[in-house]
Order: C-alpha cells, then structure tokens, then sequence
C-alpha cells in the first residue's frame, strides 16, 4: 500500500516518517527532541527502574532521573525533526499507509 505523502511550498513530494517509538533504554534525557517538536509529541517524564539506560553512569545520575515520551503520538507530523538533533539515536519513525 503506497504511504501517504505531503508536498513543499516548491511542490516536492515528500513521505513523513512518524515517530513510532522511542527506546527508553538509550534516551539521556537531554531535551533535545522536546526544543525542536512543534506539536508537542513529546513529554519528559520521571525514568521508571525498568528503564534506567543501557550505559548508566554513576556520575550521571542527575541527567538519567529523566526520560522522554511520546506523550501525544498521534499529533506527529512526521518531520523527523525530532532524529535529527537526538544524539542518541532514540526514536523510530515510519511511513502510514494512506486510506483505501
Ligand atoms: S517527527 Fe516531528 S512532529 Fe513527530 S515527534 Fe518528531 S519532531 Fe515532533
Ligand atoms: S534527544 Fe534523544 S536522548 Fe535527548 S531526550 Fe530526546 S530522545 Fe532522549
């Protein structure tokens, strides 16, 4: 089934890529992601003991206190803004299938 896709000001077709997920297990709680979404997808929260991250330092332990969600998922436009400036590579996005 073909994506649905968007179109530039210049009338280039382009497919957003939603964000889906996003792994808890890597995210630093930096806030990066949250500065540059535009339609407040984002939420931090506090880290659950089942998420503290993979490389957990000792010395850190402020900046893990904290995690982000996809608080409000289904108001993603898919700009992918969000992977561009995370540096951890949290998120996964896909294509949505457009309606029969
Ligand atoms: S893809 Fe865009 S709209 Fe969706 S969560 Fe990331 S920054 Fe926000
Ligand atoms: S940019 Fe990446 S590492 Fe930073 S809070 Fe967002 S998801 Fe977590």
């Amino acid at each position: 089934m073909e994506p649905i896709t968007g179109i530039t000001r210049g009338g280039t077709p382009w497919t957003p890529e939603f964000a889906v997920a996003l792994n808890a297990r890597v995210c630093i709680g930096c806030g990066r992601c949250y500065k540059v979404c535009t339609r407040d997808v984002l939420e931090l929260i506090d880290r659950s003991e089942d998420d503290l991250p993979d490389d957990d330092d000792e010395d850190d332990s402020d900046s893990i206190a904290s995690v982000m969600s996809l608080a409000n998922p289904m108001d993603c436009t898919g700009c992918g803004a969000c992977s561009r400036v995370c540096p951890k590579s949290c998120f996964t996005h896909q294509p949505m299938a457009a309606a029969a």
